[in-house]
């Protein structure tokens, strides 16, 4: 088995877009209230009595939208200056990087993750719901000149929507120090349209890419889910999550925290979350959460993609929204 030592910490479940990949088409969604999402105060403890002390060290801010949440930049601060934690991250969809990249640099953020699913305004919207390309692809910019690095774009592929654009979005790669990471398309969050739209599977993407520009074979620099290519001569990488045609559990390092303080072991085993919120509220202390976590660690080695395939690991109430991805 491979160590956890990444957790996803989901800050928020609101989200400003609707990517039709990531939330249910036409249904209203209903939002935490404010008393339920673990405040920073109870995060910063979590992270300090809980995660570090049994060796999970790496931290992915994400939601929803983790930028909507007010106070987002003296938590990273306060986060990025615990002791141990050795590396802070954030995904996001950029709308609000305009204005908050500076701060969130000088808050000791280096690492950012965004969506851009196209490169076309009028692609994006539909993807999205939301007609922000300008707005998104100006915080990339920001992002880019305030020095995030690396700076990791990332494109869920949808047929005959963005697929056409995989090359051109490769290509961006070229000339700047970007990482684009293609994903593949899984039925979470918007079980409706996967059925209806479908996926395309990593290899073909690559193809793709190979008959355009070529494709170094076998430069495989992933340290995480992703399998990473370069186009040779180019500056970034090209990578490709591809969690439907290939199953990386035994690579798999991480556990996931959603805003609700349920704690999932597994992207796609929504039986066995637990809920830390209620002990902690209750006045449950560091070493009784800490066994509550490592309970769920021990079971994480038994649940994989193929379980979710035989059916044993339970359906999900939760869109991808809710887990943070
Ligand atoms: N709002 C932020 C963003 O868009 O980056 C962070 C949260 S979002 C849920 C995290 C990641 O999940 C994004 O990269 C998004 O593309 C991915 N995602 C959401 N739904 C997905 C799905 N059904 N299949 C594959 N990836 C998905
Ligand atoms: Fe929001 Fe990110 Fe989901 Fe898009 S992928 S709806 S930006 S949480």
């Amino acid at each position: 088995m491979n160590t956890v030592n990444y957790l996803r910490i989901s800050l928020v479940d609101r989200c400003n877009f609707r990517c039709s990949y990531c939330m249910p088409t036409g249904e209203a969604i209903t939002y935490l209230h404010r008393s339920e999402i673990l405040s920073y105060e109870e995060l910063l403890f979590l992270v300090g009595e809980v995660f570090l002390p049994l060796g999970i060290d790496r931290f992915r801010l994400t939601g929803g939208e983790p930028l909507l949440r007010r106070g987002v930049v003296g938590f990273v601060r306060a986060l990025v200056g615990l002791p141990g934690v050795a590396d802070v991250s954030l995904s996001t969809n950029a709308y609000l990087l305009e204005e908050l990249a500076e701060d969130l640099y000088a808050a000791g953020l280096r690492r950012v993750n965004i969506s851009l699913d196209s490169l076309d305004p009028g692609v994006f919207a539909r993807i999205t719901g939301r007609d922000h390309w300008h707005k998104v692809w100006a915080g990339i910019q920001v992002a880019h000149r305030v020095g995030f690095d690396p700076l990791k774009l990332n494109i869920v592929v949808l047929p005959g929507i963005n697929e056409q654009e995989v090359p051109a979005l490769a290509a961006l790669t070229l000339d700047r120090l970007w990482h684009v990471r293609f994903i593949e398309f899984m039925p979470i969050g918007n079980t409706g349209y996967f059925e209806q739209a479908g996926w395309v599977d990593s290899e073909a993407l690559r193809r793709r890419i190979r008959e355009r520009f070529g494709l170094a074979e076998g430069t495989c620099y992933g340290n995480g889910p992703a399998d990473v290519f370069q186009i040779p001569g180019a500056k970034g990488t090209v990578g490709f999550i591809s969690q439907m045609s290939e199953c990386f559990c035994s690579r798999c390092n991480r556990v996931r925290l959603a805003a609700d303080g349920f704690l999932r072991p597994c992207l796609l085993n929504e039986a066995d979350q637990i809920d830390l919120k209620t002990p902690l509220r209750a006045g449950a202390g560091a070493a009784q959460l800490r066994e509550l976590v490592s309970e769920l660690l021990l079971r994480k080695p038994e649940i994989n993609f193929r379980e979710r395939d035989r059916g044993t690991t339970g359906s999900y109430g939760r869109t991808m929204s809710q887990i943070g991805g």
